[in-house]
This record gives C-alpha cells, sequence and structure tokens, in this order.
C-alpha cells in the first residue's frame, strides 16, 4: 500500500523539521511507501526554504508551494490533487496531530473504513472557548444536512475513491468539514488526546472562528434563507395583529395615544429584521458571485521539481 501525508503548512519554519523526523520516525513501516506532500500556503518565513531542504534529502517528500495564502481550505485542496497515495492522511505542521497515531489509522483503514477520523477532546482549551464550541454543534446541526461533530476536523484518513470524490466538488467556497460528511463512505471515529502546539502560535482568531461559524450555517443549504422568510412572516404578523387591536380601541375609546414609544419599537424591530434578512440573502448572492467566477482555488508558484511556467503542468 502506498501511503500520502499531506501537510499544509503558514509559517512553520519553527516545527518543520521536528515535524518532518518524527514523522518519518513513526511512519517508518506502516505502508509499504509513505509519501509526504507538504504544501506552502504562502508562508511569510522560513518554511519554503525548509522545504526545499527536506525534499532535497527525502526522495519521497514533495511540496507544493503556493502563489500567496489561500488558507487551510485551499491548501489542503492542493495537497489531496498531489497526493497518489491509495491512502492519505491530513494532518497539521504543528504536531498537534500525533504522528503516533498514523499507524492505527492505516490499520483501521485495512479494515475496510474509506474515512478514518480522529476526534479530539478538548483538554487544554480555554473553558470558555470549549462552551461557545459546544453551543455552536448543538445550533449548527439543527440547521445544516448532514451532521457535523465536536472535536473533528481534517486530521483524518481518506481512501482513494473519498480522495477523488472530494477533489470531484469543485466548489468554490470550501467547508472541508461539512464536505467529510458530505460524501459519506464507511467511516470510523476513535478519540485522541489533544497535544499543545509544539512551536509557532494558532492562525485562529476569534474573527476567524466567526467567520467559520458563519461559513458552516451558509454553505450547506437554505435553511437561513427559509428560516429568515419565517421571521419575517411572523413579526409582520405581530405587527398586524397590534395594529388591529390599535385601531379597535381607538374606535371603542375615541382617544388617540400618542403612541411614540411603540412607534419608534416597531420601527427599530422591523428595520433590524429587514436588516438580518437582506443580510442573509446578501450572503448567499455573495456566494454566488464567488462560484460563478470560476476561479481556481489556488495559484502553484513552485514544487519540489522547480518553478511552474504553466498552471496546466500542476497535473
Ligand atoms: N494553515 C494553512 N493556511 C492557513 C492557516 C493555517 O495551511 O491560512 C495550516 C497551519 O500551518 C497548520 C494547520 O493549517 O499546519 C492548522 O493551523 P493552526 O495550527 O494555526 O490551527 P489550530 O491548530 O490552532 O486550529
Ligand atoms: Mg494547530
Amino acid at each position: 500500500m502506498r501511503l500520502s501525508l499531506v501537510v499544509p503548512c503558514f509559517n512553520e519554519e519553527a516545527v518543520l523539521a521536528r515535524f518532518h523526523e518524527v514523522v518519518r520516525e513513526e511512519t517508518a513501516g506502516i505502508a509499504e511507501e509513505v509519501e509526504l506532500v507538504f504544501v506552502d500556503d504562502g508562508s511569510r518565513d522560513g518554511t519554503l526554504e525548509l522545504l526545499k531542504k527536506i525534499a532535497g534529502q527525502d526522495p519521497e517528500a514533495k511540496y507544493v508551494s503556493l502563489s500567496r495564502n489561500f488558507g487551510k481550505e485551499s491548501a489542503i485542496l492542493a495537497g489531496l490533487k498531489r497526493a497518489s497515495g491509495d491512502a492519505v492522511i491530513i494532518l497539521d505542521a504543528d504536531l498537534q496531530h500525533p504522528p503516533a497515531l498514523l499507524g492505527r489509522m492505516v490499520d483501521l483503514h485495512k479494515q475496510g473504513f474509506d474515512q478514518v477520523i480522529a476526534q479530539r477532546d478538548r483538554e487544554g482549551d480555554k473553558k470558555f472557548r470549549s462552551l461557545v464550541s459546544k453551543t455552536y454543534y448543538k445550533l449548527i446541526n439543527r440547521l445544516v444536512d448532514v451532521e457535523l461533530v465536536d472535536g473533528v476536523g481534517d486530521f483524518r484518513l481518506l481512501s482513494r475513491r473519498a480522495v477523488d470524490a472530494l477533489l470531484e466538488m469543485p466548489e468554490y467556497n470550501r467547508f472541508s468539514k461539512g464536505l467529510f460528511a458530505w460524501i459519506g463512505f464507511d467511516s470510523v471515529t476513535f478519540n485522541y488526546r489533544n497535544a499543545v502546539r509544539e512551536a509557532g502560535e494558532t492562525k485562529w482568531s476569534f474573527r476567524r472562528l466567526l467567520d467559520y461559524g458563519v461559513d458552516s450555517l451558509l454553505s450547506f443549504n437554505n435553511k437561513p434563507l427559509r428560516m429568515a422568510i419565517y421571521l419575517g412572516f411572523l413579526f409582520f404578523s405581530i405587527s398586524f395583529a397590534y395594529m388591529m387591536w390599535l385601531i379597535v380601541r381607538t374606535m371603542v375609546s375615541g382617544d388617540t395615544t400618542p403612541g411614540y414609544v411603540t412607534t419608534i419599537a416597531a420601527i427599530v424591530g422591523i428595520g433590524g429584521l429587514q436588516m438580518f434578512t437582506v443580510g442573509v440573502i446578501g450572503e448567499y448572492v455573495g456566494r454566488i458571485y464567488y462560484e460563478s467566477k470560476q476561479r481556481p482555488h489556488y495559484l502553484v508558484k513552485e514544487t519540489e521539481s522547480g518553478p511552474l511556467r504553466h498552471q496546466s503542468d500542476f497535473l
């Protein structure tokens, strides 16, 4: 069996050498061939130089260097495209995905699973962040069509046919957690202890997490759009009923109340709702805009065989 490891790297000069060493140690003998596919996601530090060095020493190490930072999802896609193995494992460069688990993942794959998913516990996470995550998953699973699980991410093994299935999904907005769940196939999940980052720092700011949450909501179906319709209808019904009541009351008692507060409240409430709805619609329109441009997900600058002349030379 030929195994490929896909490793997205963005400014990882601090850990790469150690990563390579540990991975080579842990993968010795778990498959006939173990190929390493590093993707330099437009790093601005010495990552590329290190990758060149690694590729120079290790004949089964390859790298793809992107023209700029395209984000982890795109980097993974480039890596999957490049990987030639019968099975592919995606793992982070920062050693938070323990390479010691790779053997076990291959074993499980050999038992017939197309996806072997590593689920991390939230050990070492800030209390607040795990609480936010928990609530987020409760909410999200009511809205999206596939089941999203907490602690499950890109760290997984995919069989060749699962990789091919992913590569066949051309959408520009890639919410990979959802795509993994969407393709299906037989999968198995096992738990592991979350390791702390060995060096360097996390690229996930709070803002980025928030964007991720919105993406996950909107990249699956039009339920939020539907929700906006219901919400709008609800508000309309309430204000309509209230108006009726006001008219009846005025007719019965005869006095016209100033009603300043209620007027303002209604304007603000409905105005807010409209903004929300327009925002939801706008998000979808924005997505259509991006999809319709049909731009590539990434551009390759060079690989271990040298600079790229034409993008089409990359497979
Ligand atoms: N990464 C990437 N492009 C990005 C951001 C991150 O390729 O724009 C890589 C990064 O080098 C690492 C992995 O994705 O190998 C996970 O990133 P990070 O450790 O920052 O995320 P966390 O572990 O904190 O979720
Ligand atoms: Mg990390």
